[in-house]
């Protein structure tokens, strides 16, 4: 299977369906970014970040806000939930007896979504596991390496999980890694997933601010702004 590459704001963006990205992963190894527009905004005022984007092996949109800013490219691809990819590779992954490392979340946080994924899915192997609030990341990256994982999900927010799974991909280079943002979170049930109907109108991103209205600082002006550069792109393009 070939990547099939849509570019938005200078991004290349794959069109996987999940089950596409699923089987992608699986077989190509590497680091997945899965990208929002806050994403986009906070790249292109940071070198690195861009970079690390730029070199991952895969880029899935995450949220709707890219999903919408895609169809006014002209480029039809539906989104791909960060949280349901990161699931659907932890199935795939333990069904093929590979290893899996968690990195990321609040202590109690990364216990509880851990136990809880070991009685969801049966066989998983998981070789290693930190909470997200570690000083010293040399030390912790170490640690991964020595578990030699197959799978690394990292859950510290971003650009911090990029930077981390970035600083790792020359050092497990047969590991597929992703950055998960507060998916731990929702593994673990403190926080919950928009009910579906939400999910389904595009509107997981408000379910969200209404229950953690801090979050309102992410996406405004960000997410407007974003709307506007996109709609700047299709028209210098036309
Ligand atoms: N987090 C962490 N270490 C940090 C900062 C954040 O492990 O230094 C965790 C935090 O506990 C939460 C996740 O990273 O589980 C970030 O969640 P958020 O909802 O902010 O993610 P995003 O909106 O970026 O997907």
């Amino acid at each position: 299977m070939d990547r099939v590459l849509v570019n938005i704001l200078s991004y290349n963006v794959d069109s996987f369906s999940l089950e596409e990205a699923v089987e992608y992963a699986y077989t190509h190894h590497g680091q997945i970014v899965t990208i929002n527009p806050e994403m986009i905004s906070a790249a292109k005022k940071n070198e690195h970040f861009s970079n690390v984007i730029t070199s991952a092996e895969m880029v899935v949109p995450d949220g709707i806000g890219v999903e919408i800013g895609l169809k006014i490219l002209g480029h039809s691809v539906k989104r791909v939930p960060g949280i349901e990819l990161g699931k659907a590779l932890i199935v795939k992954f333990s069904k093929e007896n590979k290893s899996i490392a968690m990195i990321g979340a609040k202590p109690e946080v990364i216990d509880l979504a851990v136990k809880n994924l070991k009685e969801e899915i049966p066989n998983i192997n998981i070789v290693y596991s930190q909470d997200g609030y570690f000083k010293d990341d040399n030390l912790i990256l170490d640690q991964v390496v020595a578990a030699n994982p197959d799978l690394v999900l990292v859950a510290l927010g971003s650009p911090k999980q990029e930077f981390f799974i970035n600083s790792l991909k020359s050092r497990l280079p047969n590991a597929t890694m992703i950055g998960l943002g507060g998916s731990f979170d929702v593994w673990a049930g403190v926080v919950k997933r928009a009910p579906k109907i939400w999910q389904n109108l595009g509107l997981e991103w408000l379910y969200r601010v209404v229950n953690e209205p801090s979050r309102i600082k992410r996406i405004f002006p960000t997410l407007p702004l974003f709307v506007l550069k996109v709609l700047k792109e299709r028209l210098c393009h036309r």
